[in-house]
């Protein structure tokens, strides 16, 4: 476990969800934000697959009859990004590096939003929150709804760290404000752990 990755806030979230179709257009009204940047993987798709979470359609078509504009922020490869942006009808930006805050840091620019003004929501802390953080846009940590099939090994030590993080941060992560947002299970957790859907 790298210390740098213990006391690193920027690993802190602003916002708890449970799932990422919790967070409603008042929500991020409240929060002050005009535009979301989603993650894919264990937050808008089964991990590794093309599968929607369930609600996700109605949810996205909600949030744009309110007016959020709101867009694909993943690491996985482009192609399978832009195929999964022209399928939810979002603009894609894949092969993102998150944490690197550079794709967020322009797709805010180009839809002319300030960057304090986009939240950043995805079910990492280490890729999803810390850039959003480090990017001083708003950041939403979504629980994961599945452990990991895909680079399982990989995952599983960033999980590893992801559990002694929250145990360093616990306080932080029982913060009155953000348990409200907090929709179900516990801020603690690491997975919301579905196993069957
Ligand atoms: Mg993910």
């Amino acid at each position: 476990m790298n210390i740098e990755k213990i006391v690193n806030r920027d690993a802190v979230p602003d916002y708890i969800v449970k799932r990422v179709t919790d967070l409603t257009a008042r929500d991020l009204y409240e929060m002050g934000v005009k535009a979301l940047g989603v993650d894919l993987d264990n937050t808008v798709v089964y991990d590794g697959t093309d599968r929607l979470l369930p609600g996700v359609l109605p949810w996205l078509d909600d949030l744009r009859a309110e007016g959020i504009k709101v867009f694909i922020l993943s690491n996985t490869n482009s192609p399978r990004a832009h195929r999964l942006g022209r399928r939810l009808r979002l603009k894609s930006h894949g092969s993102s590096s998150k944490p690197a805050i550079t794709k967020l840091i322009r797709s805010a620019r180009e839809q002319g939003i300030d960057i304090t003004e986009v939240a950043m929501a995805g079910d990492r802390l280490f890729t999803d929150v810390e850039c959003a953080n480090s990017a001083g846009a708003v950041s939403v940590r979504t629980l994961p709804f599945k452990k990991e099939v895909y680079f399982a090994s990989f995952t599983a030590r960033e999980r590893r760290k992801e559990e002694i993080f929250i145990a360093a941060h616990r306080g932080e992560f029982l913060e009155p404000e953000r348990l409200k947002y907090f929709r179900g299970g516990s801020p603690l957790a690491i997975y919301e752990d579905i196993e069957n859907e």
